[in-house]
């Protein structure tokens, strides 16, 4: 079982990689890799009482998974954006790779997602605001890009307070 000692920090050089698609032969293995995700989340919250999605790649498993629990846990398996709005929004980001650095972004305001469901069924969801941003964020994770990558300007850095 991986703990919040396992989490990749800023600067670590596999957060500024691709991961890999989730292969049909590997679906067995997401349950593994989810019951992981949530238990350094669930660590994470208790110490630094914020998170509400962790993405695969933050833990060194080099795939494209996303775990969110808010209200209960969904997993994305292999998530594509088939809508964004052109209707952008800023918001000050945070993320568990450097739990007291807030980064203001700038996101679309809305996003349609598709993904595979743990079962291996293609699922899609109309997202906006929160979820929409959490989301946008949680995917770049997949793709190698952290928020620092994204900061709208020079002073788009907060330490949180
Ligand atoms: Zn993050």
């Amino acid at each position: 079982m991986k703990h919040l000692q396992d989490m990749l920090l800023l600067g670590n050089p596999l957060l500024y990689q691709k991961s890999e698609p989730v292969l049909q032969s590997e679906l067995i293995l997401v349950k593994e890799w989810v019951a992981d995700l949530h238990n350094v989340m669930e660590e994470i919250r208790a110490k630094y009482h914020f998170g509400r999605a962790i993405a695969a790649p933050q833990l060194g498993i080099m795939k494209r998974v996303i775990y969110m629990n808010i209200d209960k846990p969904v997993v994305f398996i292999n998530p594509e954006f088939t809508f964004l709005s052109n209707e952008m929004f800023d918001v000050w980001d945070d993320c568990m790779c450097f739990p007291n650095l807030l980064v203001k972004v700038k996101r679309h305001k809305e996003l349609t997602i598709r993904y595979l469901d743990e079962n291996g069924h293609t699922q899609e969801w109309k997202m906006k605001d929160d979820l929409s941003e959490l989301l946008q964020h949680e995917y770049d994770h997949l793709d190698g890009i952290l928020c620092t990558m994204m900061a709208i300007d020079e002073k788009s850095f907060k330490w949180r307070p």
